[in-house]
């Protein structure tokens, strides 16, 4: 995997049609004095690879931005102009269409839209590589969504689909949590963290679906027992430490496990409860 890598005066000679200065933040040295962070070569590797491709030449509009340049310029508070990921250019007549379509295929791609109305100005940005890291493994928890992987490297996206950048692998026996799932014509989609997809094509992944309604039975059995509790003035004042003990001492012959607590948490169930934890009823 390639890792992010800034673009200098020297390594910029790489790119045989592009010179450094065309990165420069456009403020003309009012609020910075050109280069407040490096640029990507990485994006500057795709631009010679539009030029290429386009044969034509690449006029390059706005570049990186420095902070006040970024306000002045209209861009938002998080314009990844100001962090040297994205880049705002057109090719004398090639339409923006032609230019979107191309660069959303190009690797790391983060998104892209039409500067101005009517015009064919392109805003290309992406995310590099290093700068995302792959959301790290849970432990199995049955009252989660999971999915376990079975390839031996998966690919981690940013979104839901192939043409979607890779932000890294997802490796073999590994346990995440998902959130979301998508499907198109050849795969489901998970959304194991923010813009982290994995695909399943029916081999790549173990799929534990919480079951719907299963935890939602356990605790609608366990509020009916804690109110019973209550009623009977058992839970009343008592805290979590005096409840163990009592229950451990009578629970011989006396009370049974009926709920076992996966994680700590504020359960909505009138009681609070530690991880490994039971609860136990007369
Ligand atoms: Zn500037
Ligand atoms: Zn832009």
């Amino acid at each position: 995997m390639a890792t992010y890598k800034a673009l200098t005066e020297e390594n910029c000679k790489d790119f045989k049609n592009f010179k450094y200065s065309e990165f420069k933040c456009k403020c003309k040295g009012k609020y910075c004095k050109g280069y407040p962070v490096p640029f990507s070569y990485q994006l500057a590797s795709h631009l010679q690879k539009i030029r290429d491709n386009f044969k034509k030449p690449v006029i390059i509009t706005s570049p990186l931005r420095c902070k006040q340049h970024n306000k002045n310029s209209g861009g938002t508070s998080n314009s990844p102009h100001m962090k040297g990921w994205a880049v705002d250019f057109y090719i004398n007549g090639v339409s923006y269409d032609k230019l979107y379509s191309y660069v959303k295929k190009l690797p790391y791609y983060s998104y892209a839209y039409r500067v101005k109305k009517n015009q064919n100005v392109i805003h290309y940005s992406i995310t590099p590589p290093s700068e995302i890291q792959v959301v790290s493994t849970v432990k199995r928890d049955e009252f989660k969504n999971q999915l376990k992987v079975l390839a031996d490297e998966l690919r981690v996206r940013t979104g839901a689909s192939t043409n979607a950048s890779i932000v890294g692998v997802a490796k073999k026996n590994c346990i995440y949590n998902y959130f979301e799932t998508k499907k198109d014509s050849k795969y489901t989609w998970y959304r194991i963290a923010d813009k982290q997809w994995v695909a399943n094509n029916g081999k790549y992944l173990t799929v534990y679906s919480k079951t719907e309604g299963e935890d939602e039975k356990v605790i609608a059995e366990l509020q009916k027992q804690v109110q019973e509790l209550t009623d009977k003035n058992v839970l009343l004042e008592k805290t979590n430490q005096e409840l163990q003990t009592q229950i451990k001492e009578k629970e011989t012959n006396e009370y049974k496990s009926i709920y076992k607590c996966a994680e700590d948490g504020d359960y909505n169930i009138k009681i609070k409860m530690y991880k490994d934890e039971e609860l136990y009823i007369k």
